[in-house]
């Protein structure tokens, strides 16, 4: 089936091929067997090929702008995290270590193996096409598994780029084009993966909605999954705070990729004595973008489109919600209706009239991906740390103070129950370096770095027999 392609802008781009059934098995059936033979490949010489994938250097960005919608540097950055985390993949593989154990039992030995997996699917959603992908792979790559790729339905286009790019390095390295497969397609190419017997590992980045069935599914095959859904994040600002870094930080985390960053700043927490002042900055600055709201290939814009209309329809619910709900809104808000094409929008201040989260029916609870920053008013950290948990997220969170005692209790068992937790840094994007990801809602999954590598892999646990008796574990004697 042929799938019209858009820009973020509207006009068809291209018409794509989506996975029949039928194509779809072929390539888990091939995926299959490429993998055995790629275990074997020493991981050094995997990471040689990761290299090589790296050196390419492709110009991918303005594509991601093109069909995504983000701004040109943001297009750019996302590139660059595909070269970091292929950086990454390189010294891993040299550093995928086991441990020896010490056995209790004289004469024995614990090893704890890693080995490849096998076939891990990697489906990613619309708003990083590319990065996404690159986290997954250069960890499954170096781990020796094969890989398959289900895009988001609505970028197809760049991950026929990337994977182009990564098949002419493998042909050049004699492997199969399969290690690193693309299948494109909607979610009934995206579900017949996730039931497919034949995928080891599903690694899910989307909405908590879908990533519920797709935990569902693949636990009930007693398949492994990997989750990275929906964020909800909040900043904390407080009265000692640098307020010329944390403005700019909640404006960028708030407004930067119109809002469809899993990380992009959804809730403000202002104390109240500077709160005025913070609003009165950030006021000033959203009515700085209107001229700078277009074509996200021009190098002066600052607001992109949302993604697709669908997006917009989400964001007018949204602010229709809160006006239902007495918020308050500081800005100009709704289309924006300068530019007749494409799928603008004016990035949205409200401050609901109920600050609790935890509140029936709060527009506070859920993940809207758009441009809108909802903020309230605190008297005590502890307030705004309860306020920061009561969601049933936890990707991103971020602290703005320069007093060490808050700082303690932010990153101590009482603070902020997110997976990413930061203090004068926004909510907003993240290196390549930590692992990265989320707990409660947003799943538990942890991709790129820290840890994130011991999900690739099969572990095995060897106790090794060097003596001439067979004594049992805990001294139990089983003599007839
Ligand atoms: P989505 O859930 O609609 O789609 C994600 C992927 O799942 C797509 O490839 C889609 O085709 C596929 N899919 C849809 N239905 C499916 C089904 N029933 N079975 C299997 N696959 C199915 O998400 P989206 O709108 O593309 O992306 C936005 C969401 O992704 C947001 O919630 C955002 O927070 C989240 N996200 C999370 C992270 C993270 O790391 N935590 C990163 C990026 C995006």
């Amino acid at each position: 089936m042929q799938n019209p392609c858009q820009a973020s802008t509207g006009e068809e781009l291209a018409r794509v091929v989506s996975a029949s059934p039928e194509e779809l098995h072929t390539t888990l059936d091939k995926a299959r067997e490429a993998y055995k033979a790629f275990r074997l490949v020493p991981a050094p010489r995997r990471g040689e090929v990761l290299r090589q994938i790296r050196e390419e250097k492709a110009d991918l960005g303005a594509l991601v702008s093109l069909e995504m919608g983000k701004i040109r540097s943001e297009g750019a950055g996302e590139v660059q995290e595909i070269v970091d985390i292929l950086d990454y993949g390189v010294g891993l593989s040299r550093m995928m270590n086991g441990r020896v154990v010490a056995s209790e039992r004289p004469g024995h030995s614990i090893l704890e193996i890693p080995n490849p997996l096998g076939v891990v699917a990697v489906l990613s959603a619309f708003n990083f096409p590319v990065a996404v992908y690159g986290w997954n792979l250069a960890l499954s790559f170096a781990a020796g598994n094969a890989t398959i790729w289900k895009p988001s339905q609505t970028t197809p286009l760049c991950s026929i780029a990337l994977t182009k790019i990564i098949s002419e390095v493998l042909e050049r390295n004699e492997l199969p084009g399969v290690l690193a497969a693309l299948v494109t397609g909607a979610k009934d190419v995206g579900s017949a993966i996730v039931e497919s017997k034949s995928v080891d590992m599903v690694s899910f980045t989307g909405s908590e909605a879908v990533g519920r069935q797709v935990a569902k599914t693949v636990q009930s095959r007693f398949g492994k999954v990997l989750l990275e859904l929906g964020g909800n994040n909040a900043s904390i600002i407080m009265p000692d705070a640098d307020l010329s870094l944390a403005v700019p930080a909640v404006f960028f985390g708030a407004v930067g990729t119109a809002g469809q960053r899993c990380t992009s700043t959804r809730r403000l927490y202002l104390h109240r004595t500077i709160a005025p002042e913070v609003l009165s900055r950030l006021e000033t600055l959203y009515a700085s973008v209107p001229p700078k709201i277009g074509d996200p290939l021009l190098e002066n814009t600052l607001l992109g489109p949302l993604h697709n209309e669908n997006a917009v329809q989400i964001y007018e619910r949204a602010l229709e919600t809160h006006k239902a709900q007495h918020a308050e809104i500081l800005t100009s808000s709704g289309r924006y209706t300068q530019l007749a094409e494409g799928n603008f929008v004016l990035p949205v201040i409200a401050v609901p009239k109920h600050a609790d989260p935890g509140l029936a029916g709060s527009m506070w609870s859920t993940e809207t991906f758009a441009p809108i920053l909802s903020v309230a008013v605190f008297d005590e950290l502890e307030q705004a740390i309860e306020w920061n948990n009561a969601v049933p997220q936890g990707l991103s969170s971020s602290l703005w103070t320069r007093d060490v005692r808050h700082i303690g209790q932010w990153l101590g068992p009482a603070g902020s129950d997110t997976g990413i937790v930061n203090v004068n840094v926004g909510t907003s994007g993240a290196e390549i370096g930590a692992a990265f990801g989320g707990n409660k809602s947003t799943g538990w999954g942890r991709e790129s770095g820290g840890d994130a590598w011991k999900q690739y892999v099969r572990w095995s646990a060897a106790t090794i027999n060097f003596s001439d008796a067979a004594p049992l574990a805990q001294g139990v004697s089983f003599a007839p």
